[in-house]
């Protein structure tokens, strides 16, 4: 395993977007647990939702005074392969585990257990990829209570996967999941409803000057923000459904020809399917100049992405929270996204965006037809949209409600 490095933060400069008593109650939680030692391990340092979590948790727990490690699996592809069909049988619908795939999945997680040497008391692990190291961490560090971070939409797992995983799961001592309408869906001695956040501080989701925002845009020519702007921005994976995106674009092209569509997207380390979905992407969308489909993009080029653009959609098939529906809404950038997973918690239909069945690419079309053509929609959907991201969906809150879990479990 590998520690990331991460940036120093302080959780003082949050105070500006803090409601009044949040930063005392911080810390004092973090008082009470001074003493006590916590890691966090996952699959991948960058790239999807779980590392951008934890690139702002694990440095504000420290500065906070509460002593925080994060590890990062080694694997490679062939380990991946393994739980990324497990992360897509969660959430409905994978390839089905041969006893060989489940071998390496003991193998590595084993391997990667036995790197575990420090003296911690309490151990969050991320999604089902580190699962595998029970043995090693009741081996090594008997005494810390373990906490599973589910991350997934467990809206309809399939029995065989959710079987392999609640072998582990029913073994940790709490669970951690983004929606309620999980919490029944997994086998775990008890669980909490934790919704995930967007960190207001980083280069991705901070106000940025003019002229930051003037040469980013000409980065990005072709795509130019004198004319509308659809942006998807996602891992390119089935379940972000880039291809709905392209219908519902497709759709509202016909009553605005001057439509432009971003889908930007990266590439997880923790994701093989990523480049097979990107290149099907990339050459379905090969006849239309006004369609760029981007990758690798800094985080400074997505903050003005989310930013600039008229309309963001999120039109997944699945999805955990969804972070970018977020990032967007801060941006005071309206969101057409799916009913699935995390979406609707975020999108208030109607006043912050609009919610849109998974299979109807033709009414994801119209909303945005309606919201492109209507500027006054546009800016009042946005001004709601900060405060509700404000009220609800900022780091600080997810800090406090994981160090209440966090004490509650040590007690
Ligand atoms: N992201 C990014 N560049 C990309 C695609 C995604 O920086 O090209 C970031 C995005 O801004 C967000 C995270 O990756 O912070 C994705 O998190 P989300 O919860 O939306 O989805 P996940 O990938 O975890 O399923």
């Amino acid at each position: 395993m590998h520690e990331p490095s991460l940036p120093d933060r302080s959780i003082a400069a949050y105070d500006r977007v803090t409601p009044t008593g949040r930063l005392e109650r911080l810390h004092s939680l973090a008082d009470a647990l001074e003493d006590v030692r916590i890691l966090h391990v996952n699959s991948t340092a960058a790239g999807g939702g779980v590392a951008e979590l934890l690139r702002s948790i694990v440095p504000l727990s420290t500065d906070l005074g509460i002593d925080t490690d994060w590890l990062v699996m080694d694997a490679d592809d062939d380990f991946f392969e393994v739980t990324k069909a497990i992360h897509n049988g969660l959430q409905g619908s994978g390839q089905p585990l041969t006893e060989a795939m489940k071998t390496t999945y003991r193998a590595v997680t084993d391997e990667n257990g036995a790197e575990i040497d420090g003296e911690y008391d309490l151990v969050v692990i991320h999604d089902p990829q580190p699962l595998g190291m029970l043995d090693r961490l009741d081996e090594r560090l008997p005494d810390a209570p373990v906490v599973w971070r589910c991350h997934i939409d467990l809206t309809e797992p399939e029995p065989a996967s959710l079987e392999f995983v609640t072998g582990y799961t029913r073994r940790v001592d709490h669970g951690i999941v983004s929606r309620s309408a999980f919490e029944d869906r997994i086998d775990v001695p008890s669980t909490s409803v934790v919704y995930p956040s967007i960190d207001p501080l980083t280069e991705k989701n901070r106000s940025l000057a003019p002229e930051t925002i003037a040469a980013e845009r000409d980065r990005l020519d072709p795509l130019s923000f004198d004319a509308p702007v659809l942006t998807q921005i996602s891992r390119f994976d089935p379940w972000k459904d880039q291809f709905g995106t392209l219908e519902a674009y497709r759709h509202a092209k016909e009553e605005r020809p001057d439509l432009q569509l971003a889908l930007v997207g990266g590439m997880a380390g923790d994701d093989p399917e990523g480049l097979e979905v990107y290149e099907r992407v990339a050459r379905e969308a090969m006849d239309d100049p006004n369609v760029h489909v981007l990758t690798d993009r800094s985080d400074t080029a997505v903050n003005v992405l989310q930013r600039e653009s008229d309309v963001v959609m999120q039109k997944s098939l699945r999805e955990g929270f969804g972070l970018v529906v977020s990032e967007a809404l801060w941006k005071r950038t309206p969101v057409v996204g799916s009913t699935v997973g995390g979406i609707p918690l975020q999108i208030d239909d109607g006043r912050t965006g609009y919610l849109v069945d998974p299979d109807d690419t033709d009414a994801a079309g119209d909303r945005v037809v309606a919201l492109v053509a209507d500027d006054e929609r546009r800016a009042e959907f946005g001004e709601n949209a900060r405060e509700h991201v404000r009220e609800q969906f900022l780091l600080p809150r997810q800090l406090e409600e994981l160090l209440e879990i966090f004490t509650a479990v040590l007690d």
